[in-house]
């Protein structure tokens, strides 16, 4: 059976012992934030997630959305889950005071949005992703549009979308075309954009779409794009709502998964939009909302693996087939070696992927009164994006894997965690663009000085952690290498201009997979720490086996993903086009 418990205490794990090390509310601005409080709240959102918002997943994938006459119809319940999560104020969560939110740093909300992408993935990304326009307009737009539009936004009255794909502009958004002629007090916004997350539907009142458009005598390229708000109904200045403005979905896109999500095509017709942000800035404002989603979809990531494993294991615990070396009868197959491999593998990546989207939120959080944090924020951002999305393919096809032919066919809801997953390295940028990022900008553009300190920083907890020796001095070969690699790319990019895109995948993977050691290690450690205090032996145990897994199998791949850096571009470069 697709049931779906919310992990609670590997949450509450992952964030106070391992990302907060044991001390998390002594760390300004978390300091209401106990253990007692946060099993409050997230054994509550954990109801609403398994009770009423998990049970829509699979009639939304089955019935999925429709449009007719720009009308689109949601499946049963979802009505249903939007008001019971906007009553229970968890829209509100890390949303600003001022506005009716309750203030929480992110990475407090964070295991809140594990728990619905978990529950519903379809569902769950109206909610979210309003969530990333929140941040974008407080932080962004001027005082009369907060006014008028944040608190609504946040308590759930209004949805919010992000509004930057073109036919002809996706990764390069260069070349995007939308207009924005100024009227005066707003302007009118004419284009088309496709792909575009909840776009339509009658969830919310209201529907805010954050839209980058050019205004007349922009600069070319991604300097001349600006970013507006553009209500689906306007605004009178009461607040309440006036005529429908002139924008629709033309049509829903038939997608490989999130069926039960609405991928609009939207077409905007002088529009009435209001200018967020300064002129020509759009890109850097857009920014604030693609750098939280993009820990978003790591974040989902972690939800839809851990919802396939659950299904996993409950099908390995029930499937009768063969026998073992020790047991002379039939047993359930999670007694062969090799699925416990499998479900292993599962467990042991969700659990360090868990603690690196925690600790990147983490650290957003801290950078907000203390500014050197945005380096290793940055720096992090596109590791947890693309290592995540990338694992969860993984993990979904492993959780398929272990249910045989009853994986492949749809009954189980195996198939769909697999297909739904598909999608989260290609949007919020594709892992090509993640790894562009993590190369470029993040890495050579400091000459590797903020790598370098994370490096170190691994170096000196993998010293001071308590992994047993063997697996210590392979965690520091891997560190070796990940210098060496380093080294290697900053003395040859002048002499190979292709060395940076052709080695940025594999840069990356390399660094996603150590950073996963150095969780794994830090993980051991306070799972060592606290079976020193605790009656909860088993649990504790099994973070320790689970993390050893995870050095023992996963860390050898630091290796094969840094040594492909060595050999250069040349023969990913010299075959021809046309013998492709
Ligand atoms: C279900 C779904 C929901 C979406 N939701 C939204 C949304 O709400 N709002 C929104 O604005 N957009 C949304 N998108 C669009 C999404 O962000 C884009 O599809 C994505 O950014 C990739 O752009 P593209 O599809 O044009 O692919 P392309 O840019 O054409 O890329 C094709 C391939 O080329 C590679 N590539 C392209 N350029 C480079 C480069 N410079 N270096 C290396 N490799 C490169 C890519 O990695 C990719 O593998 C959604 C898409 C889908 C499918």
């Amino acid at each position: 059976m697709d049931q779906f418990h919310p992990p609670v205490k590997d949450m509450i794990f992952a964030l106070r012992e391992v990302v907060g090390k044991g001390d998390l509310d002594s760390n300004d601005g978390f300091e209401d934030f106990d253990r007692e409080f946060l099993e409050t709240v997230y054994d509550s959102a954990s109801e609403i997630a398994s009770e009423v918002i998990a049970p829509t997943n699979k009639d939304g994938d089955k019935i999925g959305v429709s449009i007719e006459d720009g009308k689109v119809t949601v499946p049963n319940g979802y009505a249903e889950a939007y008001d019971a999560y906007v009553d229970g104020g968890w829209s509100t969560l890390s949303c600003n005071t001022e506005y009716g939110g309750q203030g929480m740093p992110a990475s407090i909300s964070m295991p809140v949005n594990e728990m619905v992408m978990g529950a519903n993935f379809s569902w769950a990304h109206l909610v979210l992703l309003t969530n990333s326009a929140i941040r974008a307009v407080d932080a962004h737009a001027n005082d009369t549009l907060k006014e008028l539009y944040l608190e609504k936004l946040i308590s759930g009255k209004f949805s919010g979308t992000m509004n930057l794909t073109e036919p002809q502009a996706g990764s390069d958004l260069s070349v995007m075309n939308t207009i924005a002629e100024p009227t005066g007090e707003s302007y009118k916004i004419t284009g088309q954009k496709i792909f575009i997350t909840w776009g339509e539907h009658d969830l919310s009142e209201n529907i805010i779409h954050l839209v980058l458009a050019r205004l007349p005598d922009a600069p070319e390229g991604v300097k001349g794009i600006s970013l507006f708000l553009v209500p689906k109904f306007k605004m009178n200045s009461d607040g309440t709502l006036a005529e429908r403005n002139t924008l629709k979905a033309v049509s829903v896109e038939h997608k490989l998964g999130i069926h039960g999500c609405a991928t609009c095509v939207m077409s905007f017709e002088e529009a009435e939009g209001f200018l967020i942000g300064e002129p020509n800035q759009g890109l850097a404002c857009m920014f604030t909302m693609m750098n939280d989603a993009r820990i978003g979809v790591a974040c989902e990531s972690v939800a839809i693996a851990e919802r396939a494993y659950q299904q996993a294991v409950n099908y390995a615990k029930d499937r009768i087939q063969g026998k073992t070396q020790s047991s002379q009868s039939r047993v359930s197959i999670i007694n062969h070696p090799d699925v416990r491999r499998m479900l292993l593998s599962m467990r042991s990546l969700i659990e360090v992927m868990r603690v690196l989207v925690y600790e990147n939120a983490f650290e957003c959080d801290l950078a907000e009164s203390k500014p050197e944090h945005n380096q290793r924020a940055d720096l992090l951002t596109p590791i947890t994006k693309a290592w995540c999305s990338e694992l969860c393919q993984d993990i979904t096809s492993i959780a398929l894997q272990v249910h045989g032919g009853m994986g492949y066919v749809e009954e189980t809801g195996a198939a769909q965690h697999f297909r739904d997953a598909r999608i989260t390295t290609i949007y919020e940028g594709t892992t090509g663009i993640q790894a562009n990022d993590l190369m470029g900008r993040k890495f050579i553009n400091d000459n590797g000085s903020a790598m370098n300190d994370l490096l170190n920083q691994i170096q000196t907890d993998i010293e001071a952690s308590k992994v047993e020796d063997n697996l210590k001095s392979e965690l520091n070969q891997a560190i070796k290498k990940a210098r060496s690699v380093s080294e290697f790319i900053l003395d040859n990019i002048q002499k190979d201009p292709n060395l940076a895109g052709s080695s940025s995948y594999n840069f990356l993977m390399m660094m996603g997979y150590l950073v996963g050691g150095w969780i794994a290690s830090r993980n051991i450690t306070a799972a060592k720490n606290s079976l020193k205090e605790t009656d909860d032996i088993e649990f504790y145990n099994a973070k320790i086996i689970s993390s050893t897994f995870y050095i023992e199998q996963f860390l050898p791949l630091v290796s094969s993903f840094g040594s492909a850096v060595f050999h250069g571009s040349e023969s990913m470069m010299s075959m021809p086009d046309e013998q492709f």
